[in-house]
């Protein structure tokens, strides 16, 4: 199937409330475009660099979102147009990132990385870490960014009910936030669920899901 009958075909899988971010890492900037063409805007990476070069070639009304671990050093980069950044994992980060969007004179939209898996490779502050910053008093000092959001991979595994309870599990920690409007921010996305995973996710109350393989075929790593 091409691209755009792929897009479709999720597009026809998943609720209007729900955003989907294409996730477009390895792909050429041709396959990319595919994307474009049929009419889609979000588009996820996870490494800055392969981020900036897309970015800098593709049309600027995509709105990127980066999905993977950010290296302080790097945010300078990206700090100028991204969208979304799902994956904040530092209070360090967060200050650095707030430094660099003030520079820049802009707002930018960050997410927590919640370690949900039980597997020791995916990034994220645990439950406790991220109540922590929520309400750390020093967040208020961070005029130039916004926490929209939380965001979570489960455990690669084919056990469904593991996978549905690391969601839920987000799900219930989210909900804490989203309704409490004694909080800085209000929360209101819950970024959770990729190509294998992403129905189940929203079933657990996912609002974005980052799909990738779906769309594009296997990524090859050779
Ligand atoms: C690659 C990636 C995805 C998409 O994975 P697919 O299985 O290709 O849908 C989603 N989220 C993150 C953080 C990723 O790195």
């Amino acid at each position: 199937m091409s691209i755009k009958e792929n897009l479709l075909k999720i597009k026809s899988t998943i609720p209007a409330n729900v955003t989907l971010v294409a996730v477009t890492k390895t792909h050429p900037v041709e396959k990319l475009l595919d994307l474009y063409e049929a009419g889609h805007r979000i588009f996820g990476e996870n490494k800055v660099q392969e981020l900036v070069e897309k970015y800098e070639v593709l049309p600027k009304d995509i709105e990127w979102h980066l999905i993977g671990h950010l290296q302080t050093n790097k945010v300078k980069y990206i700090a100028p147009f991204i969208a979304l950044i799902h994956s904040v994992d530092s209070w360090k980060l967060l200050q650095e990132i707030d430094k660099q969007a003030l520079k820049h004179k802009r707002t930018i939209n960050c997410m927590l990385q919640i370690h949900i898996a039980n597997e020791e490779t995916k990034f994220g502050l645990n439950f406790q870490e991220a109540a922590d910053l929520i309400h750390s008093k020093e967040l208020k000092e961070l005029k130039n960014i916004k926490i929209v959001g939380l965001m979570g991979m489960a455990t690669n595994t084919e056990d469904i009910s593991q996978i549905s309870e690391e969601f839920l599990s987000l799900k219930l920690f989210y909900d804490n936030y989203s309704k409490d409007s004694s909080f800085n921010f209000q929360l209101s996305v819950l970024s959770m669920g990729m190509s294998s995973d992403y129905l189940l996710a929203i079933k657990n109350g996912s609002t974005m899901v980052r799909v990738g393989s779906s769309i594009f075929g296997n990524r090859n790593y050779g």
